[in-house]
């Protein structure tokens, strides 16, 4: 009995290993799709931007050709108003001036809120770009990372697997079942009985039969509680 439950033991051992390493592996791929959509969304987020900026900019060349218009119109009654005849067609001229300053004022104005935003949104968009290239590298880099790391997890994994299937030829049939079905429902099938009788993985206080069924190393034993084999 002891001999089996060696090894069971060296078979958990092998099962734990061989989990991590499948594990791990399932991973990886995860890990990479996670950066490449990162990438994509920042990717999209600076076409927006790029966008806006063309919108603004477009905005902004309308709002020039609007103060280059008004300023034209004022410069026509400046030349009117030099061939005035009569003060109330001066002062008629000079409120059309004044009217026209104030509706070329708000241009302006607006002009200048446009360009700030723009500056704005350029600088957002440069650093975005900065921050997308150097994600395209790190990809890169975490990509060739990747593919040596699922090499040799692959390696282990088929090493693993065929200590596995050595090891289980030794278990019988019976006492493999009750091993794989711990395993399955537990993530982990044998225990040992520690203070003085409770099960080391449950600490469930074990009856005394149970105990003394350990010692004897007969056959396998397993917690009324958990499932798990025991170990003395
Ligand atoms: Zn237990």
């Amino acid at each position: 009995m002891e001999d089996i439950i060696g090894r069971l033991l060296e078979l958990e051992r092998t099962d734990r290993e061989l989990i991590r390493a499948r594990k791990r592996l399932a991973e990886i791929p995860a890990e990479l799709t996670g950066k490449e959509r990162a990438l994509a969304e920042a990717s999209a987020a600076l076409e927006r931007l790029r966008e806006e900026c063309a919108r603004l900019q477009a905005d902004l060349d309308a709002t020039d050709l609007e103060i280059r218009g008004g300023e034209e119109i004022l410069a026509r009654y400046k030349k009117q108003l030099g061939m005035c005849k009569s003060t109330r067609e001066m002062t008629a001229i000079r409120n059309q001036m004044k009217a026209q300053q104030v509706w070329i004022d708000q241009y302006v104005e607006k002009g200048m809120a446009l360009m700030q935003e723009l500056e704005k949104k350029k600088a957002e968009a440069a650093r975005l770009e900065n921050e997308i290239e150097a994600a395209r590298v790190a990809i890169e880099e975490a990509k060739a990372l990747a593919s040596a790391e699922s090499s040799e997890l692959q390696r282990k994994e088929a090493d693993l697997s065929e200590s596995r299937e050595r090891i289980a030829a030794g278990i019988p049939a019976d006492d493999l079942a009750v091993y794989e079905s711990a395993l399955r429902s537990r993530g982990e099938a044998i225990a040992r009985v520690c203070g003085g009788g409770t099960c080391s993985a449950c600490y469930m206080r074990l009856p005394p039969q149970i105990h003394n069924l350990v010692l004897l190393k007969k056959g396998l034993v397993t917690c009324p509680s958990c499932g798990r084999i025991l170990t003395p």
